[in-house]
């Protein structure tokens, strides 16, 4: 299998020549920009392989057999706090996020998985998603059916591309961005598909959080060779910033130093 060789995605030095961080694993190399600091894959496969061979929950399967076997205590804890969370924390932050913002009209899910955030979009909401997996752009095509949504299933920029500009009141991108080989090309295209003052809705896992520093190579936000960028809230600010967004929701409860996520809202300057 050929391997891309990715530059940093944010600022476009060639890190090459620095050795692969402690966070490498196998033959996958994950690289500490030396201009920027930024850690990304720097040799993720091509992506060919993620139509099929890479689908996100096929690794994560095999990610959780690997911790459960490695660090039986690490993983009932681990299992203790999700089961912690979904009872006593049973806020929907995306549901929440929606209504505040009173998002209505078309929305696009750009790596939309199998469509469950799609179908749970309110009446007035019309669901659209990119997926580059075939199978679960085809179980996303059955969910949003009737909706009068459509889903592409290609490759994100290709199918941001296939959209005039101005077309959607809302893009989300939730799990997306740290899987996304080219982040910077595709927010641009996300701003692009906006119309003026549109929203777009990010969730991502917090390279910068507690859990992280605490665990180190062990932690849950690692999953090789899926994740292939790692964002803290100042470079997710950042590269927002530079693909000509306003932010407009990133406070402290946005990205909890104790949360392995962060989630952001920014949008589409209207002049
Ligand atoms: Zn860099």
């Amino acid at each position: 299998m050929a391997h891309l060789h990715r530059v940093c995605p944010l600022c476009g030095t060639d890190n090459k020549v620095r050795p692969g961080s402690k966070y490498s694993k196998g033959e996958w190399k994950i690289k500490e920009c030396k201009n920027c600091s930024f850690v990304y894959l720097e040799n993720p496969p091509p992506y060919a392989e993620l139509e099929e061979n890479f689908a996100w929950e096929k690794t994560f399967a095999e990610e959780t057999a690997f911790r459960r076997k490695r660090n039986p205590l690490l993983y009932w804890i681990s299992t203790k706090n999700k089961e912690f969370k979904g009872k006593y924390l049973k806020r929907n932050k995306l549901r929440d996020l929606l209504k505040t913002l009173s998002i209505r009209g078309s929305v696009l899910e750009v790596g939309c998985a199998g469509g469950h955030i799609l179908k749970s979009l309110g009446e007035g909401c019309v669901p659209f998603g990119i997926e580059i997996s075939r199978q679960l752009a085809r179980a996303a095509v059955k969910e949003i059916a009737g909706r009068g949504g459509e889903i592409i299933n290609a490759s994100s920029l290709d199918g941001l591309a296939r959209f005039e500009e101005g077309r959607f009141d809302c893009v989300i991108m939730s799990a997306f961005l740290e899987h996304e080989v080219h982040p910077k090309e595709v927010l641009k295209e996300a701003r692009r598909v906006l119309k003026p003052g549109g929203r777009l809705i990010i969730k991502v896992p917090n390279f910068g959080c507690l859990n992280r520093r605490v665990t180190g190579k062990n932690w849950c936000g690692f999953r090789y060779p899926d994740h292939v960028n790692y964002f803290t809230p100042s470079s997710l600010s950042a590269v927002l910033k530079g693909a000509g967004f306003s932010i407009e929701k990133f406070s402290f409860f946005d990205r909890l130093p104790t949360s392995d996520n962060m989630w952001l809202v920014a949008s589409r300057p209207v002049r």
